[in-house]
């Protein structure tokens, strides 16, 4: 997505869950947990991914994406599907979304990554200046910044 900015993805995490439980350091009952709200959320707002499930290896993974952030007001907290996101990024300043996957055969959840979405995302520079990876062109703010820190 466009404005898509500030993503942390959590898949070392991820990562770091299932080693606890090949160790047996974790339960499979302590990571397949996934809450009645958050299986319907994935039922009627998931998006259905083609990777199996790592812990029941028997169901696809849905990934649910949920929205936060005060211009939401009472939508905060909220599910939403893949395709209403741009909408209301094109409509909002800013707002944080976070994505988590569910495997509906074993309540396996987990947050696969959070990202920032929002017309602030737009720069005046335009879309090319947005290279993933990059150094924005915030280094004159973070200089003011700096030197006013230093006073
Ligand atoms: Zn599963």
């Amino acid at each position: 997505m466009r404005t898509q900015r500030q993503v942390v993805n959590h898949s070392l995490r991820k990562r770091a869950v299932l080693r606890d439980l090949l160790t047996n350091r974790v339960g499979p009952l302590d990571v397949c947990d996934a809450s009645p709200y958050l299986k319907n959320a994935a039922r009627f707002h998931g998006e259905p991914t083609d990777e199996r499930c790592p812990i029941c290896r028997s169901e696809n993974l849905t990934h649910v994406h949920y929205i936060y952030g005060d211009e939401l007001r009472q939508s905060a907290g909220q599910a939403r599907t893949l395709a209403e996101l741009p909408p209301l990024a094109m409509t909002l300043r800013e707002f944080q979304v976070f994505v988590v996957e569910v495997c509906l055969g074993c309540d396996w959840n987990h947050l696969v990554e959070q990202y920032l979405l929002g017309r602030d995302g737009l720069t005046e520079s335009g879309p090319e200046q947005t290279a993933v990876g990059g150094v924005p062109a915030t280094d004159a703010s973070d200089g003011r910044r700096r030197r006013e820190a230093r006073r």
